[in-house]
């Protein structure tokens, strides 16, 4: 929870900043006005300020795992559809591009994934495209990566001339998935993504409580950080319920916090989520239906609201 309590984040901020300078994600604030001390609410510990230590969690790879196909969404950069806007005026179809190709480029060098992004900055594709990509190249899992946009949106100015959009209430990951189709299918999308949550957590990353996700999502009733979909019928995000195989989609931070869209261009934060990643898979992937009932699923998500 953050607290109401403002500090100075001094050394803190500037941290972040400077590790921003270091991004490979385009927009990155180099000026030195964009270095000063911000006053912040500030969190009693742990991520995502820059002290807070993420760690590589440890797939455990069963022994006829061999070599799985996992098609990486990164999300948007569809006709029309360049999605949103970060805290640093990064818009999200280049940050999820650039979180893609980081994360094929990890899980491709354990050996034990042939990862395929599912686009390039060269044209828009659309999601019925990748989708049927995914299922012609028989991919045995569906990642779609994408970062969020929560709460009442104010304003700050990064870098001289420049004003984006910010939000510091509602920082953390979810990840999303449907209970819509077969319910076979269903219950290896919630064992997927209960496995993310938890590999997430385990490094490091914190799990968003979901306050504005009423009427949306609904939490489920056994891993923090996951979501089931509750849009109106018709209105259900596609990558979640059309995919044959199953898929999950990773809000990996909240956009509009310079915290977690600092941390998110860290080497050290795209190590330990290629790493979550990884561990999610091997718990999963190939397992079927024993994985799924081993963790409850199929279950009716809690019909509790978010807390
Ligand atoms: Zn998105």
């Amino acid at each position: 929870m953050i607290s109401r309590r403002k500090l100075v984040l001094g050394l803190a901020g500037a941290a972040g900043v400077a590790a921003l300078s270091r991004a490979r994600c385009p927009g990155p604030p180099r000026d030195p006005a964009a270095r000063r001390a911000l006053k912040l609410p500030i969190a009693p510990s742990g991520w995502p300020f820059p002290g807070a230590r993420v760690v590589a969690p440890a797939a455990v790879f069963p022994s006829d795992f061999g070599v799985r196909r996992i098609y990486l969404d990164p999300g948007h950069g569809a006709p029309g559809n360049a999605g949103n806007v970060s805290c640093f005026c990064v818009e999200e179809q280049d940050f999820t591009l650039s979180a893609a190709h980081a994360l094929a480029e990890r899980l491709n060098a354990t050996g034990r994934f042939e990862a395929r992004v599912g686009r390039t900055a060269d044209r828009p594709v659309r999601y019925q495209e990748r989708a049927e990509d995914a299922a012609r190249w028989r991919a045995e899992a569906f990642v779609s990566l994408h970062s969020d946009v929560r709460g009442r949106i104010e304003t700050w100015s990064p870098a001289p001339g420049r004003t984006c959009p910010f939000n510091l209430a509602a920082p953390g990951f979810a990840v999303l998935w449907s209970d819509e189709g077969e319910p076979a299918l269903c219950a290896r999308r919630l064992a997927l993504a209960r496995a993310f949550a938890r590999r997430m957590a385990e490094a490091g990353l914190m799990p968003y409580r979901g306050a504005s996700y009423r009427g949306l999502y609904e939490p489920d009733s056994a891993q923090a950080g996951v979501f089931v979909d509750r849009h109106p019928p018709g209105q259900r995000i596609f990558v979640l319920r059309r995919p044959t195989m199953p898929s999950v989609l990773i809000e990996t931070h909240h956009a509009l916090d310079a915290r977690e869209a600092a941390r998110w261009t860290e080497p050290a934060t795209l190590d330990a989520f290629a790493a979550a990643t990884a561990a999610a898979l091997a718990d999963t992937v190939g397992r079927g239906n024993a994985v799924a009932e081993t963790l409850g699923g199929g279950d009716a998500p809690a019909s509790r609201p978010p807390t």
